[in-house]
């Protein structure tokens, strides 16, 4: 029987919470570093410029309807998706051994390669999947719901404020043979700290030796250094290698469609006589789950992003516009680093602000001094001490500065 006494209250979104925070907050000076999307130097969110043209495009496609889309999703779009993530040349795509589903962003991507494992990966001594710790608070949601245990592994050092890769390497070395391992393709959330190509490789090696199996999330391509492919080189070395992996991929900070839930989701199959028909197996389940989860996916966000990956020219100019996104953060990761160190007077103190990379800088300050700057200085940012590198700008990098300053004093 259903009893609503059954139902306790549940915790609201930390996220959520602080950005309505934010909101009601009447002070002029106040700096939202909460947001998880870019913001231009004016702090307002900024449509892309190829997207907008291929909006005019689209509405003016005299054939354009609301039909469905296939269950799998745009094929024009699963397939350019694919060729941006993996490399055109790659050999997965050429020996036909990927399956590829449009998803309700990387979210949904997330989501259905967690149920995908939840119903077919073996796991006879209850492998776990790992993650890093910290990672993004919706992978412990996502795949919890899917009743796959959890277990972390260690990322960040508190100390260097960078990766603490002996951790990471001894975690996974140890996991049992056969466990799931998360990892985050690039422009790590909430950290900003990714693996060097040589962590990568070594990382892959262990990896392999214990049998796991590599998910790849894969949230911030081209948004993180402006470059596609160097965004892209985690995954694709893990490809080339021959590993059995799939990936999560999100066209939301990227295109900037972050509410049309545009994303795909990707299994590849290692190489073999055999691969093809193992991947048709593995597509004619995964589109079970997806038919029975959302039916088929939405398509506006699919058509534009798929306009833009097939056409030359309009691939060119968003690989101006990721430039220009990808490269306002990383001024303002000069900027704030600058400017502390310049209030402190001690150089390179602060300089994992521009070590780090993405979206997001793990500041090291602790819960009670980001209370304290929001209470002193109106800047709102999570308990942890991530701040969205989005929501600084010329206009308030200063003021930030100032603020972080008089608070680790
Ligand atoms: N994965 C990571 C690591 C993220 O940071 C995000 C967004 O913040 C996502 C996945 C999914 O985002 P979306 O569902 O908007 O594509």
């Amino acid at each position: 029987v259903f009893s609503s006494d059954n139902v306790p209250q549940a915790p609201e979104d930390p996220l959520f919470g602080l950005m309505a925070a934010y909101r009601k907050d009447t002070f002029e000076k106040k700096v939202d570093l909460g947001i998880g999307a870019y913001r231009d130097d004016n702090a307002k969110p900024w449509v892309l410029p190829v997207v907008k043209k291929a909006e005019g495009i689209l509405q003016k496609d005299p054939n354009l309807n609301h039909e469905y889309l296939p269950i799998a999703g745009l094929a024009e779009f699963t397939s350019a998706a694919q060729k941006l993530m993996l490399g055109a040349e790659s050999p997965a795509i050429k020996e036909k051994r990927v399956a590829s589903f449009q998803t309700i962003s990387g979210t949904g991507a997330v989501h259905l390669g967690g149920l995908f494992l939840s119903k077919f990966y073996l796991r006879p001594n209850d492998q776990p999947i790992y993650f890093s710790s910290p990672t993004w608070a919706n992978h412990n949601q996502i795949f919890s719901n899917v009743n796959l245990p959890i277990k972390t592994y260690p990322y960040f050092s508190p100390q260097t404020k960078g990766l603490d890769y002996d951790g990471m390497r001894a975690a996974v070395e140890s996991a049992p043979e056969g466990s799931i391992i998360l990892l985050h393709a690039c422009a790590h959330n909430p950290t900003g700290v990714d693996l060097t190509h040589a962590q990568w490789a070594d990382i892959a090696k262990v990896i392999r030796a214990k049998s796991h199996f590599p998910f790849f999330d894969c949230a911030y391509q081209g948004f993180a250094s402006g470059d596609l492919e160097h965004d892209a080189w985690a995954v694709r070395y893990f490809v080339e290698q021959g590993f059995e992996l799939c990936i999560a991929q999100s066209f939301a900070k990227n295109f900037g469609l972050y509410g049309e839930r545009a994303g795909a989701f990707h299994f590849v199959t290692g190489p073999g006589p055999d691969a093809q028909n193992t991947i048709g197996r593995i597509a004619s389940q995964l589109a079970i789950l997806q038919r029975s989860e959302i039916s088929n996916p939405p398509a506006y966000g699919a058509r534009i992003a798929s306009l833009v990956l097939n056409d030359r020219e309009l691939f060119q100019e968003w690989e101006e516009n990721l430039r220009t996104m990808s490269g306002r953060i990383i001024d303002m990761r000069k900027a704030l680093r600058g400017k502390l160190e310049e209030l402190n007077g001690k150089e390179g103190s602060w300089k994992h602000i521009t070590e780090q990379i993405g979206m997001f800088s793990f500041t090291g300050l602790s819960e009670k001094q980001v209370l304290k700057i929001r209470e002193d200085a109106h800047i709102y940012m999570t308990k942890n001490g991530r701040i969205s590198m989005a929501g600084a700008n010329t206009g308030n990098v200063e003021y930030i500065a100032q603020a972080m300053d008089k608070v680790v004093r």
